[in-house]
């Protein structure tokens, strides 16, 4: 393949990939591994450019920075498994059918669009690619213009491996966005907030295409007396303030058993000056918001509660101190819409079904957390509440497992991926029947006799 190519003009971008799909190239077994290989290398070669764009665009430290080389696992498993993801899977089929076959075989959709979201740039943009490439499609991505030096990279990335005719990316805005919605595809997998969302899949609409939404939300921590109060504590501050709070699955607010409220808050107190020192602005380890958008709406949010821990500004830098929010209610502003930056408000309940009506009274969320040993309290959380994902007694980690499904449900998206879930996205799964020539059952054909009445009556009944 010749690399570097200039993309042509969106609608003939995506008729250029659909006749290139059509041609078949991209949907042998030895073509798709071979451009996951090239999607691998790029990624090995770009890593220190994309680390340092990340770190640029979002202020992140750098070991956070190699959070978005989570798309290398991705691959590799890709790599590792595609021969037996692509391999069609017989079914039985009944005695009326003989004599016959049947099975499930995967197919690539066709030319897919993959929107992006600015908190994990490059990771939330290439993660699906790979899912789009070992199912055999063509992708345009559309990186977020709030992190443009991620962008950038990627862009040069991207062009420096594919021609445009198979993957392509364009850069740009909402616009641009916009642009790319108006053509027909064959799969959109969009990552980004709700609001958004719900414009993606009416676009979709319009062309009957499929969606994945990997949307946000409000997701909750409940936190029980039966803890251990350091280790909690501690997953609890990781996840909440990791990237300045600006993560998809986050835990958005606490809901703590009043019991165990005052020392949970002395421990994350104490875990937080462990992490970023006395004064966070000066740790390198603590990120920045991404814009004065942002920055302004976290900002007011900041009046919502009593500042117990944080509470300092600085629109100069972006800076927000990590923030814990006391005396909040559910009607305070900051527990209106996903909070997505470092404050954390703490709510109290004295009966777990009360925290549970709440949380069900509220759209489902993507992720919920719950800290307790309690084996009788986490069935009963599990089996009472719905959302994309859970984890037990820590907070992120479980989208570190590709063998779990990443997504949502309800408001908080449709459709998942991470692993095989990738492949499965981005593939139809025809259903195919052979029937064998040498011989035929009469029993379905006309004129019908009683007989057949009978035995029609018996096939259906099961
Ligand atoms: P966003 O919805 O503002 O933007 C996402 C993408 O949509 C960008 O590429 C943007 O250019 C594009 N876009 C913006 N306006 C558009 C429009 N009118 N029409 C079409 N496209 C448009 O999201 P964001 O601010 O980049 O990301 C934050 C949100 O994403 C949060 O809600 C977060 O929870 C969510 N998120 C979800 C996941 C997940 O995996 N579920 C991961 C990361 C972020």
């Amino acid at each position: 393949m010749i690399a570097n190519v200039t993309a042509p003009p969106i609608p003939a971008l995506v008729q250029q990939q659909r006749q290139f799909f059509n041609t078949g190239c991209t949907k042998p077994l030895d073509f798709r591994i071979a451009q996951l290989q090239k999607l691998k290398e790029a990624i090995v070669n770009y890593e220190d450019d994309i680390v340092k764009a990340v770190q640029a665009d979002l202020g992140r430290p750098a070991f956070e920075g190699y959070f978005e080389m989570a798309a290398i696992s991705e691959v590799s498993l890709a790599l590792k498994k595609l021969k037996s993801w692509m391999k069609p899977q017989k079914v039985s089929t009944s005695i009326e059918q003989f004599p016959s076959s049947a099975w499930i075989q995967p197919e690539p959709l066709g030319v897919a669009l993959i929107i992006g979201p600015w908190n994990y740039p490059f990771q939330l943009l290439i993660s699906p690619l790979v899912g789009a490439i070992a199912a055999g499609n063509c992708a345009i991505l559309k990186p977020s213009e709030q992190a443009p030096q991620t962008s950038a990279v990627v862009a040069k990335m991207i062009r420096s491996v594919f021609e445009p005719h198979y993957v392509a990316i364009v850069e740009g805005g909402v616009e641009v966005a916009q642009q790319l919605l108006e053509e027909k595809y064959d799969h959109i997998f969009f990552t980004g907030g709700t609001a958004i969302g719900r414009i993606v899949m009416a676009a979709a609409a319009k062309h009957l295409t499929p969606v994945t939404l990997e949307l946000g939300g409000k997701s909750p921590c409940i936190v029980d007396t039966d803890i251990h109060l350091e280790h909690s504590a501690r997953r609890i501050v990781w996840g909440k303030f990791l990237n300045a709070g600006q993560t998809c699955i986050a835990p958005d607010y606490l809901l703590v058993n009043r019991q165990i409220k005052k020392p949970l808050m002395s421990a994350i107190k104490q875990y937080l000056q462990e992490f970023y020192g006395p004064d966070p602005s000066l740790s390198p380890d603590y990120g920045r918001i991404v814009n004065t958008k942002h920055f302004e709406r976290l900002t007011a949010l900041l009046d919502s509660g009593e500042v117990v821990v944080g509470g300092q500004t600085n629109p100069d830098h972006r800076y927000i101190a990590p923030t814990i929010l006391d005396e909040v209610s559910w009607d305070s502003p900051v527990m209106q819409e996903e909070i997505f930056g470092p404050i954390l408000p703490v709510l109290e309940y004295d009966r777990l079904e009360d925290a549970i009506a709440a949380i069900n009274n509220r759209p489902k969320p993507l992720a919920l957390y719950l800290f307790s040993r309690s084996r009788e309290i986490q069935e009963q959380v599990l089996a009472s509440t719905s959302s994309g994902g859970v984890a037990i007694n820590d907070t992120v980690m479980q989208v570190g497992i590709p063998k779990l499904p990443f997504g949502g449900v309800g408001e908080s998206g449709m459709g998942r991926y991470h692993g095989k879930a990738s492949f499965d996205t981005f593939s139809h799964f025809k259903s195919v029947l052979k029937k064998g020539l040498w011989f035929d059952f009469k029993w379905r054909y006309a004129p019908y006799t009683p007989d057949q009445l009978k035995q029609i009556k018996r096939i259906v009944g099961g």
